[in-house]
């Protein structure tokens, strides 16, 4: 069961970046809940998102790509 917070206010130095899903990829979409998957034939990409909270790291997001911009990119434009 996901948890919908909606905390964008707050200035943290959260950053999100792109990245391909490897092969032993075990990492749940924030979103969506589901495992993101990598795939031979398709280069898939995942977003992943270092969260800070009150300055300090928190955590780490891992996204779909397609649900991190369903979800309004809340850590902002993902960098390559
Ligand atoms: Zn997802």
């Amino acid at each position: 069961m996901a948890t919908k917070s909606a905390t964008q206010t707050k200035k943290w130095h959260s950053r999100a970046v792109t990245r391909t899903v490897d092969a032993g990829n075990s990492a749940y979409c924030a979103v969506c809940d589901e495992l993101i998957k990598f795939r031979a034939r398709i280069r898939a990409d995942q977003i992943i998102c270092n969260v800070y909270v009150d300055n300090k790291w928190d955590r780490v997001e891992h996204y779909h790509p397609e649900c991190y911009k369903k979800a309004k990119a809340p850590y902002g434009n993902p960098e390559d």
